[in-house]
């Protein structure tokens, strides 16, 4: 089901006629000493050659001991209440597991996922649970981690209980890459399971797809199955290097995923996190998929662009230039063309 040592890599890769030489072969048993390797059967299945765009997400690169940049905890999630991070006032995040169907090599909380031992535990959960009960102004709970699909039905579905016995909570959203990474874990089982628990509080999925060759009619059957059950379906991309940098792939990726019912809503600058250097560009690339977007494709396909302020300071939005503010109040504008136009109310 998953690839997770050196070894089956190098056979796995094989069956597909490509080869490592020794050094990389070394380098990969260096990185996965700190860092672990875990790919699932079907996202390993997208790779077409070396150094492709799949490629690049999961399998690790020697650059990622370089420890010079970046920090462990860019966001400060960490904190008093584990597995618990309260930011803004009306909604939290709860980190309720520490495993995905595929490690991506670039991911924010590289720090604790894949570690058994930092694992969420029943009572760890339960004194999260606690904090929210106590905390009647969070109104929305994000389910995160590592990916809560990850967990079995039986135990997603106890901390889906738990939460509903919370009068304040109108929404629960849950964050999850395995439509992209596994999407034959989205099985019926689980759909009976979250339909049972999508009303009152309503629950959203937002998943994580990065390129457009990941929209597969796999993960497009898996992405049905949840609207069937009435779920609304968001994504988050993160623009990597390598990857997906680029206008043109992005307005493709996000005309694919609105064809599949599934909205963009964030694009982020990546974190600034240890072992992650090599995928992180200039801002202005992401500027530039902005304005390659707005105006050039539906305006649904346009998602907000943010950098999550290293410290904690929460997602703060990057705009093009369109707008130039007047003291009397007018305003110049730039349209997506370039043109120039002008909204005076007042002389
Ligand atoms: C991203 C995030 C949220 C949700 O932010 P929205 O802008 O509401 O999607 C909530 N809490 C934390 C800690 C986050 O990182
Ligand atoms: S699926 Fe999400 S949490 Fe898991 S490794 Fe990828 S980015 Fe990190």
């Amino acid at each position: 089901m998953f690839i997770t040592t050196v070894q089956n890599l190098k056979e796995k890769l094989g069956e597909k006629n490509i080869f490592l030489s020794d050094e990389e072969i070394t380098n990969l048993e260096e990185v996965t000493k700190k860092y672990p390797l875990r790919i699932s059967d079907y996202y390993f299945s997208l790779i077409e050659e070396k150094g492709d765009v799949i490629w690049n997400q999961c399998i690790p690169r020697i650059e990622e001991l370089n420890s010079e940049f970046g920090n462990e905890d860019p966001l400060n999630e960490e904190n008093e209440i584990p597995f618990l991070t309260h930011r803004y006032p009306d909604r939290c995040l709860l980190l309720i597991s520490n495993t995905c169907a595929m490690y991506c090599r670039f991911c924010t909380r590289k720090r604790k996922v894949g570690e058994v031992v930092k694992n969420p535990t029943r009572k760890g959960i339960e004194k999260a649970l606690n904090y929210i009960e106590n905390h009647k102004e969070i109104r929305d709970v994000i389910l995160s981690g590592g990916d809560p699909l990850l967990l079995s039905v039986e135990t997603l579905e106890r901390i889906l209980i738990d939460l509903r016995k919370i009068e304040h909570i109108e929404m629960i959203r849950i964050g999850t890459r395995v439509p992209c990474t596994m999407p034959e874990r989205i099985t019926d089982k689980l759909c009976e399971m979250l339909k049972r628990h999508n009303k009152n509080p309503i629950l959203y999925i937002n998943t994580h797809f990065e390129h457009p060759k990941e929209i597969t009619k796999e993960s497009k059957k898996a992405c049905e199955k949840l609207i069937d059950i009435g779920i609304p379906l968001g994504n988050q991309s993160i623009i990597l290097k390598d990857v997906n940098n680029k206008p043109e792939i992005f307005k493709e990726l996000n005309r694919k995923l609105l064809s599949i019912g599934v909205k963009p809503y964030y694009l982020y600058q990546p974190d600034l996190v240890k072992g992650t250097s090599h995928f992180i560009g200039n801002v202005k690339e992401g500027l530039d998929i902005i304005q390659g977007l707005r105006g050039h494709t539906s305006g649904m396909a346009v998602p907000h662009f943010v950098i999550d302020a290293p410290g904690g300071g929460g997602k703060i939005p990057i705009l093009p230039n369109y707008t130039k503010l007047q003291k009397n109040g007018n305003v110049k504008m730039k349209n997506y063309e370039g043109k120039d136009f002008k909204y005076n109310f007042k002389n």
